[in-house]
């Protein structure tokens, strides 16, 4: 696909639906502005009702914004309807032809625009080496498994060549282990083709695991946008923190602060951290430990009382009162470690460094 990427940008865009119950409008999506760059692989992310699907139907021309703009790259396509505009969605459903075979689903998008037979066999056969369908042209779609549904619905997306391709949860009809395979293969596709991609999901390790950029969602609104690392080490809030990964959440007091590092007392004990250069003396502040960020030995920043102690086979697995919080331990090195057990007074050893405060 040599076609040049184009990257798409939301400019305040919100979009009213009416509470069936209620009978009151509601904001689905409010005020949303995003820059998604060329070529980039892009995850709407966040509870289910926050909007996601919203968001995408809304780049697709399913569903039109009450307002805001939407470009694909230089050009405002709010007017343009589905088939006029340069994307392709890949749907939870593969809404795949059912009386038709693999070949002629894939070809069904380039039929109708009328391309020369030549040529829509020469690119069919080539995306279904792409999406690894090669030899099953001929199949009925009722002849092959969900996984090989899902690549004749990516294969039909894309031997359009748009460019952007959209996912609503596309691999939601797969069992545990395939998904993982199909989104490192989605991913993978995405990457040779250079393709800009937009991906809903709710679930946050196929987000972390298939995304250059995620956009974290909760009520209609854009809590976060970051790389899957700045999410995960520097959530900007309790719910971004919360939702992604495990996280303990601690109440500190700010004692000093220089604009850079400050010292804290948590539940007890007292120590400098980095990271924090908005705190001021006198506040107060959230901690966020990682369970994997925490061990336990016999010295270290915060004493607490073991409750739960669980061999987890790759991690022993506690949970701690520290003051009156339940902490929560993930030590993915036992074996170089005393265990403590249920009742023992132990310490929580983190580095103070890695620590985030909010
Ligand atoms: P999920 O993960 O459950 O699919 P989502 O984040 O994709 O959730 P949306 O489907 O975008 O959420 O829905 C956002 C909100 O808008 C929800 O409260 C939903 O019930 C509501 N909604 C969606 N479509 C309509 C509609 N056609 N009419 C009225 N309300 C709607």
């Amino acid at each position: 696909m040599d076609k040049q990427k184009k990257g798409v940008r939301l400019e305040h865009i919100s979009k009213i639906y009416k509470d069936p119950k209620t009978g009151k409008d509601f904001y689905a999506v409010q005020d949303t502005t995003l820059d998604i760059e060329p070529g980039t692989f892009v995850t709407l992310l966040g509870p289910s009702g926050c909007g996601k699907t919203t968001t995408l139907r809304m780049i697709a021309g399913f569903e039109s914004p009450d307002e805001g703009d939407i470009y694909l790259g230089d050009e405002a396509i709010n007017a343009l309807t589905p088939n006029k505009r340069d994307t392709a969605m890949v749907f939870q459903s593969y809404a795949l032809l059912p009386h038709y075979n693999v070949f002629d689903n894939v070809a069904y998008g380039l039929k109708i625009r009328k391309l020369p037979k030549e040529e829509i066999q020469e690119r069919v056969m080539n995306i279904l080496k792409l999406v690894e369908m090669e030899g099953m042209e001929s199949r009925m779609t009722n002849q092959l498994s969900g996984g090989q549904q899902q690549r004749v619905a990516l294969a039909r997306a894309l031997v359009i060549e748009p460019s952007v391709l959209l996912f609503d949860e596309p691999l939601s009809n797969l069992d545990a282990k395939l998904r993982v395979t199909m989104r490192t293969e989605i991913r993978k596709i995405q990457q040779k083709v250079g393709i800009t991609a937009i991906y809903v999901t709710h679930d946050q390790s196929e987000a972390m695991s298939i995304s250059d950029k995620i956009i974290i969602m909760s009520k209609g609104k854009v809590e976060q946008i970051g790389t899957p690392r700045e999410i995960y080490y520097h959530p900007t809030s309790k719910f971004v923190a919360d939702f992604i990964g495990e996280a303990n959440f601690l109440e500190a007091q700010v004692r000093s602060a220089d604009g850079e590092k400050a010292m804290i007392s948590v539940a007890g004990g007292e120590f400098e951290v980095n990271n924090f250069a908005h705190a001021k003396a006198g506040e107060t502040a959230t901690l966020v430990l990682r369970p994997e960020g925490v061990s336990l030995s016999e010295k270290g920043l915060l004493e607490g009382t073991v409750t739960l102690s669980t061999f987890m086979g790759a991690y022993q697995y506690y949970q701690m009162m520290v003051g009156d919080i339940e902490i929560q331990i993930t030590d993915y090195n036992p074996v170089n470690r005393r265990i403590y057990e249920v009742g023992e007074k132990a310490y929580l050893d983190f580095d103070p460094k890695g620590v985030y405060i909010l």
